[in-house]
């Protein structure tokens, strides 16, 4: 088994968490504090959905998808100030975020096959990294990806906080039309990887009462406690 500990390739910090729980600005955030890299592991599952949609593919048929696989050259940037998700030459960066990608990602991601290979994409991305160390954010990262990390957080909050931050956010939608998108999103992606329980030596930290600011202190200061650093 690979270890993703501290060793040569530095600190591994996994966060997992479900949709709207602020994962990836609050991972961004804390890697630019610790001056690691950053990985978005969602990013890879759109990206495929993408591709998928651009080549007319069913997404509910896995068959076709695993098909993709061979010819998906997927990179994304780990540097949290320099961040882009790129197909071949293609930058999909914003492409990514729409709904229809939104709609069709998680069908593309409970795909075994499809799992297995990113989640060997996302190791070796790790691997590659020549920071200090890396926050990785994504559902299985504390499970799966990097079940070894020194530091793995479960960021959680309350289902009404995290769906006011995402209708906040997208101020084309309304409100209880996002808030329903995300639940079932999160029912769907649930079945597949339970993000929504610690598992065994996962620190939960719950952002329900904590603004933006004080969630990135909270994955701060735990990864310092775990590493020494300051
Ligand atoms: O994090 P984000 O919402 O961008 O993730 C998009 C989708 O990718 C999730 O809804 C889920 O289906 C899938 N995903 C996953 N495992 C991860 C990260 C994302 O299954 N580690």
């Amino acid at each position: 088994m690979t270890h993703l500990t501290s060793s040569g390739q530095g600190t591994v910090v996994a966060i997992d968490g479900p949709a709207g729980s602020g994962k990836s600005s609050v991972s961004r955030a804390a890697a630019r504090a610790l001056g690691f890299a950053y990985q978005d592991t969602g990013a890879a599952y759109r990206a495929l959905a993408w591709t998928a949609l651009e080549a007319g593919i069913d997404t509910s048929d896995p068959e076709q998808l695993i098909a993709l696989l061979g010819e998906f050259n997927y990179s994304i940037g780990v540097h949290p100030d320099d961040y882009f998700v790129r197909v071949g030459a293609t930058d999909v960066t914003e492409a990514i975020r729409e709904p229809r990608v939104t709609a069709v990602v998680s069908a593309v991601a409970r795909v075994p096959e499809v799992r297995s290979y990113l989640v060997e994409l996302f190791r070796s991305i790790i691997r590659s990294s020549d920071r200090a160390g890396i926050i990785v954010e994504g559902r299985d990262i504390t499970t799966v990806v990097a079940p070894d990390a020194i530091v793995r957080i479960l960021l959680t909050a309350t289902e009404e906080a995290r769906m006011a931050r995402r209708s906040a956010e997208l101020s084309t939608e309304s409100a209880a039309k996002t808030a329903q998108q995300l639940s079932s999103r999160d029912a769907q992606d649930s079945k597949v990887v339970d993000f929504m329980n610690a598992a065994d030596g996962v620190v939960t930290i719950d952002s329900t009462e904590l603004d933006f600011d004080q969630t990135v202190s909270a994955v701060v200061d735990l990864v310092r406690e775990h590493t020494n650093t300051d």
